[in-house]
């Protein structure tokens, strides 16, 4: 595994790229100046890496703080997502463009099939992999696709997904799906880290964090880097936005680790990717 250096520090997926292994999430980040506040301050902090998805809304939003913070679009790592009802060869390609349109931008670095769309994402994929030899993406990924799921679409794929973006956090772990994705050099990401917010209330991870002179959400983001795990954190507060990136003086034992891994408890607090509609 690469070493966790810095804020802007990456991991390299299977095609040479390098994708900063800490971003910032805005999911629910409202569109305007909600969201490109939050965009200019994580970058002003050092983020190099903005995920957002076509359904979130809020991309204009996202173009706009990045152009605000005033680095060269080349320095940043954007993500987004073509959404479930666009899913399909054509329909992909068009909500690609407009994505792009709405982000004022040229290129994508990552863009994730949001959800594994039963009879639909195996078109979707292929005309990922066409923006992709176009050179309009960087990279092409998936989000929500367990190892079925990935099996499925490895059988017949011309390139393998370089990212899956998944639920994560200590109480969904789903060490043999980060363990398939390893052998297929797919990067795993988490999303809901934090838990959407629920990591607060357990007082387990009050005691690691006291230990540590950190705060719960630092140890757990923390534990996410060390276990070769990209991840997005959530907030449009700005204290919050620069505490999530203070993860770089301060390192989890190996007895941390697996305790925090043992928290696990299969439960999720957004949708299962076996049981949606939607
Ligand atoms: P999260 O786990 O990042 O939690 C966000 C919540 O925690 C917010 O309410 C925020 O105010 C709070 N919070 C953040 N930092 C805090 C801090 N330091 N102290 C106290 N509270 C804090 O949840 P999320 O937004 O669901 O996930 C992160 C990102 O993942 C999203 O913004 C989005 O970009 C992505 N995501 C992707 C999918 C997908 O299907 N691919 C689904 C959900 C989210």
């Amino acid at each position: 595994m690469e070493a966790i250096t810095d804020i802007q520090g990456t991991f390299t997926l299977h095609n040479g790229v390098k994708m900063p292994y800490l971003g910032l999430g805005v999911y629910l980040s409202k569109d305007g100046q909600e969201v490109s506040n939050a965009v200019k301050w994580a970058l002003d902090a050092g983020y190099r890496h903005v995920d957002t998805a076509s359904i979130y809304a809020n991309e204009a939003g996202v173009g706009e703080g990045i152009k605000a913070a005033e680095i060269p679009r080349e320095d940043v790592f954007l993500v987004s997502k073509v959404w479930n009802s666009d899913q399909g060869y054509d329909t992909t390609i068009k909500a690609f463009e407009a994505s792009l349109q709405r982000l004022d931008t040229e290129y994508l670095d990552l863009y994730l099939i949001h959800w594994p769309v039963a009879g639909k994402y195996k078109e979707t994929w292929k005309a990922l992999e066409r923006l992709y030899a176009e050179k309009r993406i960087r990279a092409i990924g998936v989000s929500n696709f367990m190892q079925h799921h990935l099996q499925d679409l490895l059988d017949g794929v011309e390139v393998v997904p370089m990212v899956n973006q998944m639920e994560f956090h200590p109480y969904l772990v789903q060490q043999s799906l980060l363990d398939f994705c390893k052998a297929h050099r797919i990067q795993y990401e988490a999303w809901s880290p934090l838990m959407q917010g629920h990591i607060f209330k357990d007082p387990a991870f009050q005691d690691l964090a006291k230990k540590y002179g950190k705060t719960i959400a630092q140890v757990v983001l923390r534990w996410n880097l060390q276990k070769g795990v990209v991840t997005i954190p959530k907030s449009s507060k700005k204290e919050r936005i620069l505490a999530n990136a203070d993860l770089f003086n301060f390192e989890l034992s190996q007895a941390d680790m697996h305790f925090l891994d043992a928290m696990d408890q299969g439960k999720r607090f957004g949708p299962d990717p076996d049981n949606f509609d939607f």
